[in-house]
């Protein structure tokens, strides 16, 4: 992806022949804006297969095996793994990160590890024994959501609340809509091909001439909430799991427009400077009914087309900007309204809005220097056994959103492995859970795979093997383990699960193992009577604050997905440069 464009390009000029590219997702149009090695005509083709060939017209002796396929397949096994003098990881998701961190440990081949979010990045090196392994420190899981999620089928606020301040704000406002550029540039040449595929854009009118700018307003309302709603919500496929969404009716439209046109003006023509103000509605933590919010939205879009006319086609959304906070507050309200989700205030809005961060091709740049700089000390310090290492320290490296003291690279040496962690210390995980509620499967699925991300599972306690799983099962064998998902903890035959039971935990494909003490207690008041807690897992399994502080744990580079940080609204943006070594080596 955006990480792994630069980094094989990078790597072919820096020298480097003999290299394996996995990746398992095709190319997408919305990607073209920086992923330079691809290009439209490459939309739908394997990302490993064209990175592959786009490289080899850099240096054409460059030895490059490029898999169109999942690193955690079968066919990535630990052998595989140790043929590799470094790892590098370009990767979009946690799931994929542990694995290659088990995998990477296991055939005790170093790794580097990246990640990006925004001007924000980082790099890491993870040397089995000598550094921390990716899972010693916990990481916070940022939340991201899908394109077609924004564009088709929201389901929450923030889903809308992208959709208007990315989509709808810069159609109406700005230039390009976010991630439209890449899709323009070619459509005179291609002739329509690929119609209504993967369109960014929002198909709204243009203002007629002299046409009033809240009559322009009505227009937009029809179009986008009214016809475009109607349009999809006739496309039954999309509706089988959940509830179409609703056209807004034009009773709300006209009901807004009575609003603005009925408010009480002040004694100057001075350009109102918000909105929701101009119309009386003051409280900022008050939610607006569809009709107040049709009312902002016209109102908004006069003061903008009108009063800001010399900026239209420049405007970009900003949470100081207290327009761009009224329209993109009615723009998602409305929306919202359309598709059954609870309105927010203008206040939640803003704070909302204001942390969505967007993949920048520069940091993506700049990680990627600086990955190839720490692979080179990884090979050299194969080769030159007599250094005495200075030169050759891994480091792990900051790129920082508000450089200090003119730096915009921050970097610390490499913490050491952590004794506790479960993965690369064999740290004993303790579990805290109901053992006479706990089903086997349970423990299989949401303690094993999901929150220790094992990939396959056995389960043994004492000489009794509860569980295993993989392809080479017999019938007899599956249908037995199958039965036993469904007994308790506490009902298992042989050896039962219960308060001080150790648990054997081993995964031949990642070759790891561990030790599983559980501790049965009955729930507490108010908690889920089938509760777990582990003690030494990665925290954040469950959501949780956004990744502000750990690059390392997102990725949105990679894909197309955005990604929202989180946190209290209102609270204070941490900016200061120093803020995430300081905080690392607090956690140390
Ligand atoms: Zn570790």
């Amino acid at each position: 992806g955006g990480i792994g464009c630069e980094l094989l390009k990078t790597l072919v000029l820096s020298g480097f022949s003999n290299i394996t590219v996995i990746d398992m997702d095709t190319i997408e149009v919305s990607n073209l804006n920086r992923q330079f090695l691809f290009r439209r005509r490459h939309v739908g083709q394997s990302k490993a297969k064209v990175a592959r060939e786009a490289s080899l017209r850099i240096n054409p002796k460059a030895k490059i095996v490029a898999h169109h396929a999942n690193i955690k397949e079968d066919q990535f096994d630990v052998d595989f793994f140790k043929s590799f003098d470094c790892v590098l990881n370009g990767l979009d998701n946690l799931e994929a990160r542990r694995h290659v961190n088990r995998m990477a440990l296991a055939a005790s081949v170093p790794l580097v590890e990246s990640g990006t979010a925004g001007y924000r990045g980082q790099v890491t090196v993870h040397i089995k024994g000598e550094t921390e392994c990716f899972e010693c420190q916990p990481k916070p899981i940022p939340k991201k959501y899908p394109v077609c999620t924004i564009r088709n089928t929201p389901d929450k606020p923030i889903h809308c609340i992208v959709w208007a301040k990315d989509l709808l704000f810069p159609r109406l406002f700005g230039g390009e809509a976010v991630g439209a550029e890449a899709e323009r540039e070619d459509e005179g040449k291609n002739g329509g091909e690929d119609e209504g595929k993967d369109r960014s854009d929002i198909e709204v009118s243009e203002r007629a001439e002299g046409q009033p700018a809240v009559e322009y307003g009505c227009v937009v309302l029809r179009e986008v909430y009214g016809d475009a709603i109607a349009r999809l919500a006739a496309v039954e496929d999309m509706w089988k799991d959940r509830e179409p969404p609703t056209p807004l009716s034009s009773d709300v439209i006209a009901a807004g427009r009575a609003i603005v046109q009925g408010r009480a003006r002040g004694g100057d023509d001075k350009v109102p400077t918000s909105a929701s103000l101009a119309l009386g509605l003051s409280d900022s933590h008050a939610t607006w009914s569809a009709e107040q919010s049709a009312a902002v939205f016209l109102m908004a879009v006069e003061i903008l087309l009108d009063g800001h006319a010399d900026r239209v086609g420049k405007l970009g959304f900003d949470k100081e900007f207290p327009l761009s906070v009224d329209f993109v507050t009615a723009a998602s309200n409305l929306r919202s309204h359309c598709y059954g989700i609870e309105p927010k205030s203008s206040f939640d809005v803003k704070g909302m809005a204001g942390n969505i961060i967007h993949a920048i091709a520069t940091t993506n740049a700049i990680i990627s220097g600086l990955i190839v700089l720490e692979a080179q000390k990884l090979l050299l310090r194969g080769l030159r056994q007599d250094d005495d290492g200075a030169t050759l320290t891994p480091w792990t490296t900051f790129v920082q959103h508000n450089p200090t003291g003119g730096r915009l690279l921050q970097r610390i040496k490499p913490l050491p492995p952590n004794p506790k962690c479960y993965v690369c210390s064999k740290a004993q995980v303790v579990m805290e859970a109901n053992t006479g509620l706990m089903t086997l499967g349970r423990l299989v699925d949401d303690v094993l795979r999901k929150a220790l991300a094992f990939a396959e599972p056995t389960v043994t306690v004492g000489s009794t093997m509860h569980y295993e799983c993989g392809d080479d099962l017999e019938e007899d064998e599956r249908e037995r383990y199958d039965a036993l998902r469904k007994r308790s903890l506490g009902d298992l035959p042989g050896d039962p699960i219960g308060h001080g039971s150790l648990v054997q935990v081993e995964d031949f494909s990642q070759e790891m193992s561990v030790e599983l003490l559980v501790c049965h207690r009955e729930p507490r008041e108010g908690e889920d009577p089938d509760f777990f807690e582990v003690k030494g897992e990665v925290k954040g399994q469950d959501g949780g604050r956004g990744g502000e502080d750990e690059p390392e744990g997102e990725g949105d580079s990679d894909s197309d997905d955005l990604c929202v940080v989180e946190e209290a609204v209102g609270e204070k943006r941490k900016g200061a440069g120093q803020e995430e070594p300081a905080k690392r080596q607090r956690a140390s």
